[in-house]
C-alpha cells in the first residue's frame, strides 16, 4: 500500500473552504444576535417579525445562490445549506423562511425562468420580496400532481381558479410560484408553473394555520378566483410544470435535511449545557454514565446527519446525481431531529416538559421534517424506486 501524502489526500467530507468557514461563523453570529432573542416570542405569538425578514434581505440571506448580476450573493448551494442549518439551530422557523426562498423559489427561477423573467423577478427576490412555492392542495398532497387548480388559456393569458393549501411564507410573500393544470385529463403532463404577483386581481392569501411547530413560519391557503396570469409569467414550458416541481423539490429536500440537522444540533447543545449544570445525588447529571451514553448516542446521530447533508449538497454543487441522496438525507435527518429533540427533552426531566426551557419547542418543531416536501413514506418510495431500478 502506498503512503498517502497530505497533498494528495482526499479532503474530509466536512471540510470547509476558508470562504465557507467565514460565512458559517458570520451566519452563526447573526443567528445568535438577531434571531435567538425573538425565537420564543415569535413561536408563542405565531408571527414572524417583519424587521427580521428585512435583516435577512440586508445581509444577503434571501439570495444566497443568485448571481451577483441580479443583485444576489453569488454563493453556492452549499452555502445556502450552511445558512439554513445555522438559522435552524436557533429557530427552525427562521430556517424555513430562507430555505423556501433559496432552495425552492430562487432555485426554480434560476433554473427555469427565461432571461426576461430573471431580470424582472430575481432582483426583487434578493432585495425585498419574499417568495412562496405553491404546489399542495386540499386533495393533492403526497399525490402532488392530482391538482384541481385549473389554468384556462385565454389569448395571451391564462385564467386561474382553485385553492392551494399549506403554503409556507405566504403571509409575507410578494411572489408565488403556483402550479395548476391546463387540463386534468392530461395528468401530470397538464401541470404548468406560473409566477403570480401578490397584487394580481383574483389572487388572495387566505387562512393562516395555527400549528404545532414552526409556529412563526406562516402557512396559509391561497385562493385563485378568475385570476388572470399573462403567458409571459409561465415558468418553464406549458405542461412541463411537473419537471419544475420535481427538480426543485429534489434540491429542497437537502434544505429540509439541513433544517433538521440544525434543529438537532441546537437541541443537543442545550441538553449538554443543562446536563453539566443540573445536579442530582450531589453530582451534575452529566457525571452519570447513562446520561453520558445518551448524549454520546445523540451526538453520533447528529454527526451521521451532517455527513449526509454535506455530501448531498456537495453532489448538487458538483452537478452530480443527487436525487437518491437528497431523499435519504431528508428521511434520515428528520428521524434524527425528532429522536434527538425528544431525548434532549428527557435530559431536562420535568423542566423539559414546560415552556420555560427550549426543549419542548425543538420537539414540536421537529415533527414537520417528516411531513413537508414529501412525507417520509414518499422519500422511501423515491429511494426504493432508485435502488430497485
Ligand atoms: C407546515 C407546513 C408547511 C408546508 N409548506 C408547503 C409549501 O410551502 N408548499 C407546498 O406546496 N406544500 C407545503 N406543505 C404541504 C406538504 O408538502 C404536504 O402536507 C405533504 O406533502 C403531505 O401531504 P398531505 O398533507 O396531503 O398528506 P397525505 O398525502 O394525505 O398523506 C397522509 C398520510 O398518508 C401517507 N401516504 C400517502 N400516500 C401514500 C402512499 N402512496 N404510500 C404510503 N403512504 C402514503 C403519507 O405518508 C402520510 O403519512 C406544507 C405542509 C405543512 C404542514
Amino acid at each position: 500500500m502506498s503512503d498517502m501524502t497530505a497533498a494528495n489526500a482526499i479532503a474530509p467530507l466536512t471540510a470547509l473552504t476558508e470562504e465557507e468557514r467565514m460565512f458559517q461563523v458570520a451566519t452563526r453570529e447573526f443567528a445568535e444576535k438577531e434571531i435567538r432573542p425573538h425565537a420564543e416570542q415569535m413561536d408563542r405569538e405565531g408571527v414572524f417579525r417583519h424587521e427580521l425578514i428585512d435583516k435577512f434581505f440586508e445581509q444577503g440571506f434571501m439570495g444566497l445562490e443568485v448571481p451577483e448580476t441580479y443583485g444576489g450573493s453569488g454563493g453556492s448551494f452549499f452555502m445556502a445549506i450552511l445558512a439554513i442549518e445555522e438559522f435552524s439551530r436557533v429557530d427552525p422557523s427562521a430556517g424555513v423562511v430562507i430555505d423556501v426562498q433559496n432552495t425552492l423559489v430562487n432555485n426554480a427561477l434560476q433554473r427555469w425562468a427565461n432571461e426576461a423573467q430573471k431580470q424582472k423577478f430575481l432582483p426583487l427576490l434578493v432585495r425585498d420580496t419574499v417568495g412562496a412555492y405553491a404546489l399542495s392542495e386540499p386533495n393533492a398532497g403526497s399525490d402532488a400532481f392530482a391538482l384541481a387548480a385549473r389554468a384556462r388559456p385565454d389569448g395571451d393569458r391564462f385564467i386561474l381558479n382553485g385553492r392551494k393549501l399549506w403554503i409556507t411564507n405566504a403571509k409575507e410573500a410578494g411572489l408565488f410560484i403556483v402550479f395548476a393544470t391546463i387540463d386534468p385529463e392530461l395528468g401530470y403532463k397538464g401541470i404548468t408553473a406560473f409566477l403570480i404577483e401578490r397584487d394580481t386581481p383574483g389572487f388572495s392569501v387566505g387562512k393562516k394555520e395555527d400549528k404545532l411547530g414552526i409556529r412563526a413560519s406562516s402557512t396559509c391557503e391561497l385562493i385563485l378566483e378568475d385570476c388572470p396570469v399573462p403567458r409571459a409569467n409561465v415558468l418553464g414550458e406549458v405542461g412541463k410544470g411537473y419537471k419544475v416541481a420535481m427538480e426543485t423539490l429534489n434540491e429542497g429536500r437537502i434544505g429540509i435535511g439541513a433544517q433538521m440537522l440544525g434543529l438537532a444540533r441546537g437541541a443537543l447543545e442545550h441538553a449538554i449545557a443543562y446536563a453539566k449544570e443540573r445536579k442530582q445525588f450531589g453530582h451534575p447529571i452529566a457525571d452519570f454514565q447513562a446520561v453520558q451514553f445518551q448524549l454520546a448516542r445523540l451526538a453520533t446521530e447528529v454527526e451521521a446527519a451532517r455527513l449526509m447533508v454535506d455530501n448531498a449538497a456537495r453532489l448538487k454543487d458538483a452537478r452530480l446525481p443527487f436525487m437518491k441522496e437528497a431523499a435519504m438525507t431528508k428521511y434520515f435527518c428528520s428521524q434524527v431531529a425528532e429522536r434527538v429533540a425528544s431525548e434532549c427533552l428527557e435530559v431536562y426531566g420535568g423542566y423539559g416538559f414546560t415552556k420555560d426551557y427550549p426543549a419542548e419547542k425543538y420537539l414540536r418543531d421537529s415533527k414537520i421534517g417528516k411531513i413537508y416536501e414529501g412525507t417520509s413514506f414518499m422519500q422511501l418510495q423515491t429511494i426504493a424506486k432508485l435502488i430497485l431500478a
